[in-house]
C-alpha cells in the first residue's frame, strides 16, 4: 500500500484508537492501521472504519431511547406519525406488547428492524476530546475524513 500523501511505503500495524463522538469516548483495541515510513501519515482499513462507525452509531442510539419504548418514541425513531405506527401495529408489522391499553416496544427489536433493513445511514462527525492527547486528536481527524467519504 502506497501513501496517498507522499507516495511512500505504508506499513501495517495494530493500534488502539480512542475517539469521542457527542461526548462519548470509545476505545477500539487492535485496529488495523497503516503508517507511512516517510511522512507519518496514518490510515485505517475501510472495514475497520465501518466497524467503528457501526459501534459508535449503536452506542449513541442505545442511549437515546429507554429500553421499553412507547408509540411516540417509536414514531420519532422512524420519523413517521403516530398514526403510521398504529397502522403498522394493526398490520402486525411491529414487535410490540400490549400493557393494559397501551402498546410498548422493546428497543432492541425496534433498532434491529432498522439495522437489518440498512436504512440508518447518517453523517457522522467526530470531534477530539479537549483533554485528549495529540495522537487521539489525530485519530479523530483521520476517522472523520474516512466517514465523510462514505
Ligand atoms: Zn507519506
Amino acid at each position: 500500500m502506497k501513501c496517498y500523501v507522499c507516495d511512500g511505503r505504508m506499513n501495517k500495524i495494530q493500534k488502539d484508537v480512542e475517539t469521542t463522538w457527542k461526548g462519548k469516548t470509545v476505545v477500539f483495541k487492535g485496529m488495523n492501521a497503516y503508517v507511512c515510513e516517510s511522512c507519518g501519515e496514518e490510515a485505517y482499513e475501510p472495514d475497520d472504519v465501518k466497524a467503528m462507525q457501526y459501534f459508535i452509531e449503536g452506542a449513541v442510539k442505545q442511549d437515546e431511547y429507554p429500553e421499553i419504548m412507547n408509540v411516540e418514541e417509536v414514531a420519532d425513531f422512524f420519523r413517521v406519525s403516530n398514526q403510521t405506527i398504529y397502522n403498522m401495529l394493526r398490520a402486525g408489522k411491529l414487535p410490540a406488547v400490549k400493557v393494559g391499553r397501551e402498546w410498548r416496544f422493546p428497543r432492541d427489536k425496534i433498532k434491529a428492524m432498522v439495522f437489518e433493513q440498512g436504512q440508518e445511514k447518517g453523517p457522522i462527525e467526530l470531534a477530539a476530546r479537549d483533554n485528549s492527547s495529540e495522537l487521539s486528536k489525530k485519530d479523530a481527524i483521520i476517522i472523520s475524513r474516512y466517514l465523510s467519504d462514505m
